[in-house]
């Protein structure tokens, strides 16, 4: 299977497997598990925060990060386009009753601080507190700037808010701007990384953030229902991908940028009103083609696509290659 759906269809490589084979492990719960407490202690030192908790997914260390920061009536500001307002089920507002303040998006995935600023609401019983800030990076393959991420830290501090970062994919963005990743992490109260996406490891997420702050998600965790047992046999793997498949993140950047550029050249696809920052691929597809039956058909020869039109996206990652990107090119010249 060549799968450009998401970066999140990734497999394990042999060495992952044997390191969750050969993990030590324990009751996580009791804090027993060796692997799981290396990992997070070394993500806490190595990203610059006190302590660190793995979990099992994105979504999880979002909504732990929003409910550790914010409290029953409590709002958090974001993007119209954030992942933990747009695609986590709304579970900050169902389960914490925190209420999400979302602002659009500017073309660079930022968020405006003077349209953020007129969002924040007054101290008034009219209103929700408005408590927290949070921002992705990368968004929608976009990296925000270091400038950006300084200006949105003095922000936080005139406003009192604590800033979180979705950083599912703050790896693509730190290899993108060829930083250190403490050179983002340094301007957030906590922040979350996807270990299951480009970084290649079967399950995990970790958020990272003070000592009290970590021990209160700690709390949550249990109440949801998201402790694990001998969760070392997927720490492991985890500290794996942290340690040994971030450098190679810059390959599935620069055939994210093949890709766009083969796909410039077939009729009726264009990249154009895009570019292509990261790993990820947006094209619009000329009416005229049915991408729905195309996608069917590519299916039948190992290649899977999500069909769209409009920003239809493709995404590449370790297990995406230039040959893999030839052979959905031919596949598709011959359709198109
Ligand atoms: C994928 C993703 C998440 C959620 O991660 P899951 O492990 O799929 O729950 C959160 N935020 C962003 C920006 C993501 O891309």
């Amino acid at each position: 299977m060549i799968d450009f759906r998401s970066d999140t269809v990734t497999q394990p490589c042999q060495q992952m497997r044997l390191l969750m084979s050969n993990a030590q492990v324990g009751d996580d719960v009791y804090g027993d598990d060796p692997s799981v407490n290396e990992l997070e202690h070394w993500a806490a030192v190595r990203h610059g925060f006190e302590a660190s908790i793995f979990v099992s997914s994105g979504t999880q260390a979002n909504l732990l990060a929003i409910l550790s920061h914010c409290e029953r009536g409590d709002e958090y500001l974001c993007g119209q386009n954030a992942h933990n307002y747009r695609y986590e089920a709304g579970g900050a507002a169902v389960l914490g009753s925190v209420q999400p303040q979302p602002i659009e998006n500017e073309a660079d995935g930022s968020l405006c601080l003077k349209k953020l600023e007129k969002a924040i609401k007054p101290d008034d019983s009219h209103f929700a507190r408005t408590k927290l800030l949070s921002l992705e990076n990368t968004i929608g393959g976009k990296v925000l700037s270091l400038q950006y991420l300084a200006l949105a830290r003095s922000f936080a501090i005139k406003h009192q808010l604590a800033l979180h970062l979705d950083g599912a994919r703050v790896y693509n963005a730190a290899v993108a701007l060829n930083v250190d990743i403490k050179e983002i992490s340094q301007h957030f109260d906590s922040m979350t990384i996807c270990l299951s996406k480009g970084l290649g490891a079967p399950v995990g997420s970790l958020l990272l953030g003070s000592n009290a702050f970590i021990k209160k998600a700690r709390r949550l965790r249990k109440m949801l229902g998201g402790s694990m047992r001998q969760a070392g046999i997927l720490a492991a793997p985890g500290q794996y991908a942290l340690t040994h498949n971030v450098s190679r993140l810059v390959e599935d950047h620069d055939n994210a940028q093949y890709l766009a550029n083969q796909l410039d050249l077939l009729p009726g696809f264009s990249t154009q009103a895009y570019r292509v920052h990261t790993n990820i691929v947006f094209v619009d597809i000329d009416e005229q083609l049915d991408i729905q039956s195309i996608s069917e058909q590519l299916k039948k020869q190992g290649i899977v696509i999500t069909p769209g039109y409009q920003g239809m996206r493709f995404v590449t990652h370790k297990d995406i290659t230039r040959d893999g990107i030839d052979k959905l090119i031919s596949a598709l010249t011959s359709y198109c």
